[in-house]
């Protein structure tokens, strides 16, 4: 048996998701008439209570076009030094945005308001004009931590009161709603612009899309078209969306509960810190001690086992529950991964 735990990215498109594909109603989507992803769009703007949305193939088009659209070369952005649009995204804020960055530290991903206030530029013509917040929820290097709604009230408050725009990277938000029970458009309500996924834990092939005014959504379609990204018949992916949109957002609470399951059988394992507090959503970040050998080594002796889970840090090895994973294969995982702990450590 292989049980792959790299991602939530994994996922195959279910049977009855793969019907909804075939039965897309398409039109062409660069002449703004493929009916499919116009709904789609309509959903995720309602969903979401923002005015308007577009569909985008992936998370980094989305969060690429929303900071190309609300920033002008020479802008800075503000956010976490483990965000995945500075960790995970090729650079594409400066290679294709022409933004620098300045970083923001902090555990698991969070900051505070006044994290902000050190690192927002007087006004000189001197300085980079600082333009953007970015926020990520749930933050992915974090651990899939979750931004509550106090903490993103009073950063983004602090982000106004500095006449910043603020920008969510909302690839995993569905999640966040799922664990806490707040409404998506609650979070992402103080947010100008918010990206989201539909091909992690909702379980399709591939999409995403941006949300925001009417005016920053028709930039953000534009540099979509400019960066390669506008397809065609792209109903048959949006109605893989409105599927996974309609069906899949309640189970996000079984793969939280899996990934808890997961870290409560670590928890005790010699060779390993893992803390289920910490286990916010559907990540279980798994600490390896000296003796252990690289997460690197650590991943290949699982593989070898079949469990497929990959390296995050200099100590650290990630594994991420999804759709295709059960709670039987949760306790199967947990058997091997404590069995190659104690293997790596007399070896
Ligand atoms: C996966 C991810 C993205 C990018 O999505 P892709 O579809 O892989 O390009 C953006 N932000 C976060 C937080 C992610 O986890």
């Amino acid at each position: 048996m292989r049980i792959d735990l790299r991602s939530d990215t994994v996922t195959r498109p279910t049977p009855a998701m793969l019907k909804a594909m075939t039965l897309a109603e398409v039109g062409d989507d660069v002449l703004g008439d493929d009916p499919t992803v116009l709904r789609l769009q309509d959903e995720v703007a309602r969903l979401l209570g923002k005015e308007a949305a577009c569909f985008v193939p992936t998370g980094t088009m989305a969060n690429l076009t929303a900071i190309r659209a609300q920033t002008e070369p020479g802008d800075e952005l503000i956010l976490h030094e483990e965000s995945h649009v500075y960790f995970y995204e090729t650079g594409g804020f400066a290679g294709a945005c022409g933004c620098s960055t300045r970083l923001i530290r902090g555990d698991r991903g969070l900051f505070e308001a006044a994290d902000l206030d050190s690192m927002v530029r007087g006004k000189s013509v001197s300085y980079p004009a600082s333009r953007l917040v970015v926020i990520e929820n749930t933050h992915n290097r974090g651990g899939g931590t979750i931004w509550g709604l106090d903490r993103i009230n009073r950063v983004t408050s602090r982000a106004r009161a500095h006449s910043l725009r603020c920008h969510l990277d909302g690839a995993r938000l569905w999640n966040a709603s799922a664990a806490t029970g707040i409404d998506v458009a609650a979070f992402a309500a103080p947010f100008d612009t918010v990206s989201c996924c539909f091909s992690k834990g909702l379980g399709t092939p591939a999409g995403s899309a941006v949300a925001g005014t009417r005016d920053t959504i028709a930039r953000v379609n534009r540099f979509r078209k400019m960066f390669g990204g506008t397809m065609r018949q792209s109903g048959i992916l949006a109605a893989a969306a409105l599927h996974a949109l309609a069906n899949h957002r309640d189970r996000l609470a079984d793969d939280h509960a899996n990934a808890r399951r997961l870290a409560d059988r670590l928890a005790d394992a010699p060779g390993l810190a893992v803390d289920p507090a910490a286990c916010e959503t559907n990540m279980v970040m798994i600490d390896l001690a000296d003796d252990l050998g690289t997460p690197h080594d650590f991943c290949a002796r699982l593989a070898a086992q079949g469990v497929l889970v990959l390296p995050n840090g200099p100590r650290r090895v990630r594994a991420v529950t999804h759709l295709d994973v059960s709670s039987d294969m949760i306790d199967h995982v947990a058997d091997i991964i404590r069995a190659a702990a104690r293997d790596a450590a007399g070896a």
